[in-house]
C-alpha cells in the first residue's frame, strides 16, 4: 500500500496544477468566484477538491463539483478516492440521477450539473457546500447554464460562499464578465506539439476510414495508444467488432507474429467496469485502442494517448422543428471540439491527429464553437424548475445566452399540454407535483395520470423501463435468435406494454440473472429499471400517493400512456405510413417496434420519442383510441 501511495503522490506532483498550487488556493481565498483555465489534463478536476479540502474548505459545509457527464462524475469520484484512499461513497461521494453513492462522511462530492440543480430545488442557497466547483463549464450544458444564473444569485445572497468556474477553452472573459469581472486564473499548460493529417478528399464511410487508419497505425506506427473520436453506441460497437474481425483475418494471414490490440469502447451507457478499463496500462505491450464519444474530447483523461483519430462527428441533442420535439441528430463538431480532440494526442509526447475530413472542411465549413445547449434543445424540464424556483418571468432570468423566445414559449406550450401550466402561464398542482420527479414532465405525467386512472404500479414500471437503455440484447451472429426471443414478449397494440409484458415476467421468475439471459435480456438494465422503479415509489410515498393496480386488463394503461403522449400522436395516413398529428410530418414505425410489420395498423398512435436517422421514427409506440386523443386534448384534434 505504501508503495502505491508514493507512486500516486508522485503521479499528483507531476501534474502542471500542482506547480500553482499556492497561488490557485490564495485567488480563491481572496475572491468569491474565480475562473479557473486549464488545459485537459492539467488536474482541474481531480485536484482542486482535493486542494481545498486540504486547505480546510470542508469545516463549514461540503465541496461540491459539477460535471455535464455521468460518466465523468463516476469515473472522477473513483479516481479521487483512490487517490485520497477512502472507500468511494465515503469522503468521496457522486451522485447522478437514480444514483447516490455518497454517504455521512463524504466531504467531496462529485454529482451531474443535474443533480445539483435539482438540488436547488429542496435549498435554493445550497447551504450544505461551502464551495461549489462548475467544471466543464466550456461544454454549456443546458444545466449548467441554468446554474450559472442560480449560482449567481446564491453568490450575492451567502458571503460565505465560494464558486470556481473550470474550462478547458479559452472562453474564460465571457464566464468572467457574466459574474461582473471576477479574475480569471490560468494554470499553465504542458503540451506537446501534434502534428495534424487532413484527408485529401471527404471520406464517404467514416467508420470504415477509421477501422483502416487505425489498423495502418498498428501495423506500421511507433508504439502509442490509439484515440478513436465517434459519435455514439452503435457505431463504436461496429467499429470494435471491424477492428476485431480485422485483426483477426491479419493473425490468420500472415506467419509474422501480429503485434496485440486492445480494443476498448468508452459512451456514457457503457457499465462502469468496461469504462474503468480504458485507464488501466494494457498488458504485455499491447497497444490500447479507445473507441469513444466526445466524452474523451475533455471530460476523461487518458494518458498514453499518441494517435487521435478524428471522424470529424459527434452526437448532439436539438430541437428538430419538422417533428416538433428533440432529437439526437449526428452533427460535424466545432473547430474548437477538433482542436480538443486533437490535443488528446499531445499529452505525453509528440503526436499525431488524423483528421478525417478536409482541410476545406475544418477551415470553411465548421463552426468556430458549438452552439450552447440551451440555445437548441427543448426547455420543458428548465421552464418546469424555473417556474417552480418562483420564477414568474422566464425572459427575465440572467441567462448567459437566453435561449430563443420561440423556443421559451413553445416549452411552455407543451407543459400546458401536459396540463403543468395554466393558461396564464404559472404552475398548475399537477405541475407542481410533476416537478418533484428526476423525470421529464412526459413521463412525470404518465405517472401521475396513472394515479388518477389506478394504474400507477403498472405505469410505474414503464417509466422505469424507460429510464433505462433497451434491455433488450441482440448479440452479433445471434441476431435471429434473439429477434425471436424478444417477439415473445410482443404485445401486440404496444411497445409501452411490451416493456410492462418483460418486466412482470421477470418479476415472475424471482428477478433472476439467469432467467434474462436465457430471454436475450440484460440483467443490467433490469436491475437498474428495478431500483429506479424503487426510487419513483418512495417519491410517490412522500406525496401520499397509493399505488394502484389495474390488473390483466390494460386497455386503461394504454389510456393512460395516451394522455401523456398526445403531443406525440400520430395517424394513418396510407398504407403503413404515419403522420404527426400535429404538424402532418411523416413519422415511421421503427423496426424494433412491436407493431412493426405485424398487419395491426392503428388509425392512431403516440409515441415516446422520435428519433432521426436515415429517417424520422418513432421510438417506443402505443395503439390508442381516437376518443381518448379526443377526450384528453380536445381542443387539438378534429378526428
Ligand atoms: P483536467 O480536469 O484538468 O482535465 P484531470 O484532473 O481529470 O484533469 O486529470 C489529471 C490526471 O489525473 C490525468 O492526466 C490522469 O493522469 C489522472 N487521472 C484522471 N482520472 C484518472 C483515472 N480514472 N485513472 C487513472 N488516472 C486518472
Ligand atoms: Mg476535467
Amino acid at each position: 500500500a505504501f508503495t502505491k501511495s508514493k507512486t500516486i503522490s508522485q503521479q499528483r506532483q507531476n501534474l502542471p496544477i500542482f506547480s500553482v498550487r499556492d497561488e490557485l488556493l490564495q485567488v480563491v481565498r481572496e475572491n468569491q468566484v474565480v475562473i479557473i483555465i486549464g488545459e485537459t489534463g492539467s488536474g482541474k478536476t481531480t485536484q482542486l477538491t482535493q486542494y481545498l479540502y486540504e486547505y480546510g474548505y470542508t469545516v463549514n459545509g461540503i465541496i461540491g463539483c459539477t460535471q455535464p457527464r455521468r460518466v465523468a462524475a463516476m469515473s472522477v469520484a473513483q479516481r479521487v478516492s483512490e487517490e485520497m484512499e477512502t472507500e468511494l461513497g465515503d469522503k468521496v461521494g457522486y451522485a447522478i440521477r437514480f444514483e447516490d453513492a455518497t454517504g455521512p462522511s463524504t466531504v467531496i462530492k462529485y454529482m451531474t450539473d443535474g443533480v445539483l440543480l435539482r438540488e436547488t430545488l429542496k435549498d435554493p442557497v445550497l447551504e450544505k457546500y461551502s464551495i461549489i466547483l462548475m467544471d466543464e463549464a466550456h461544454e454549456r450544458s443546458l444545466d449548467t447554464d441554468v446554474l450559472f444564473g442560480i449560482l449567481k444569485k446564491v453568490v450575492a445572497r451567502r458571503r460565505d460562499f465560494k464558486l470556481i468556474v473550470t474550462s478547458a477553452t479559452l472562453n474564460g472573459e465571457k464566464f468572467s464578465n457574466f459574474f461582473g469581472g471576477v479574475p480569471i486564473f490560468h494554470i499553465p499548460g504542458r503540451t506537446f506539439r501534434v502534428q495534424i493529417c487532413y484527408s485529401k478528399t471527404p471520406c464517404e464511410d467514416y467508420v470504415e476510414a477509421a477501422v483502416k487508419q487505425a489498423m495502418t497505425i498498428h501495423i506500421a506506427g511507433a508504439p502509442g495508444d490509439i484515440l478513436i473520436f465517434l459519435t455514439g453506441q452503435d457505431e463504436i460497437e461496429a467499429t470494435c467488432y471491424a477492428l476485431s474481425e480485422r485483426m483477426e483475418q491479419l493473425i490468420s494471414s500472415t506467419k509474422q507474429p501480429v503485434p496485440k490490440l486492445l480494443i476498448l469502447p468508452i459512451y456514457s451507457q457503457l457499465p462502469a467496469d468496461l469504462q474503468a478499463k480504458i485507464f488501466q496500462k494494457a498488458e504485455d505491450g499491447a497497444r490500447k485502442c479507445i473507441v469513444a464519444t466526445n466524452i474523451a474530447e475533455t471530460s476523461l483523461t487518458i494518458d498514453g494517448i499518441f494517435y487521435v483519430i478524428d471522424t470529424g462527428y459527434g452526437k448532439m441533442k436539438v430541437y428538430n422543428p419538422r417533428m416538433g420535439m428533440d432529437a439526437l441528430q449526428v452533427f460535424p463538431i466545432s473547430r474548437a471540439s477538433a482542436d480538443q480532440r486533437a490535443g488528446r494526442a499531445g499529452r505525453t509526447g509528440p503526436g499525431t491527429c488524423y483528421r478525417l475530413y478536409t482541410e476545406n472542411a475544418y477551415e470553411n465549413e465548421m463552426l468556430q464553437s458549438p452552439v450552447p445547449e440551451i440555445q437548441r434543445t427543448n426547455l420543458g424540464n428548465v421552464v418546469l424548475l424555473l417556474k417552480s424556483l418562483k420564477i414568474q418571468n422566464l425572459l427575465d432570468f440572467d441567462f448567459m445566452d437566453p435561449p430563443p423566445q420561440d423556443s421559451i414559449l413553445n416549452s411552455m406550450y407543451q407543459l400546458w399540454l401536459l396540463g403543468a401550466l395554466n393558461d396564464v402561464g404559472d404552475l398548475t398542482d399537477l405541475g407542481r407535483k410533476m416537478v418533484k420527479f428526476p423525470l421529464d414532465p412526459p413521463l412525470a405525467k404518465l405517472l401521475l395520470m396513472g394515479e388518477q386512472l389506478e394504474c400507477l404500479s403498472e405505469v410505474l414500471t414503464i417509466v422505469s423501463m424507460l429510464s433505462v437503455p433497451s434491455v433488450f440484447f441482440r448479440p452479433k451472429d445471434r441476431e435471429a435468435e434473439s429477434d425471436a426471443a424478444r417477439e415473445k414478449f410482443f404485445v401486440p397494440e404496444s411497445d409501452h406494454l411490451t416493456l410492462l409484458n418483460v418486466y412482470q415476467q421477470w418479476k415472475a421468475n424471482e428477478y433472476r440473472g439467469d432467467w434474462c439471459n436465457d430471454h436475450f435480456l440484460q440483467v443490467k438494465g433490469l436491475y437498474k429499471a428495478r431500483e429506479i422503479r424503487s426510487q419513483l415509489l418512495d417519491i410517490l410515498k412522500t406525496l401520499k400517493i397509493p399505488l394502484t393496480y389495474c390488473g390483466p386488463d390494460w386497455d386503461v394503461v394504454r389510456k393512460t400512456i395516451c394522455s401523456a403522449y398526445f403531443h406525440n400522436a400520430a395517424m394513418l395516413k396510407g398504407i403503413g405510413e404515419y403522420v404527426n398529428c400535429r404538424n402532418r410530418m411523416p413519422c415511421n414505425l421503427h423496426p424494433t417496434s412491436a407493431l412493426y410489420g405485424s398487419g395491426y395498423t392503428p388509425d392512431y398512435m403516440v409515441y415516446h420519442e422520435a428519433i432521426l436517422t436515415t429517417k424520422e421514427y418513432m421510438q417506443c409506440v402505443t395503439a390508442v383510441e381516437p376518443h381518448w386523443l379526443a377526450e384528453l386534448g380536445p381542443m387539438l384534434f378534429s378526428v
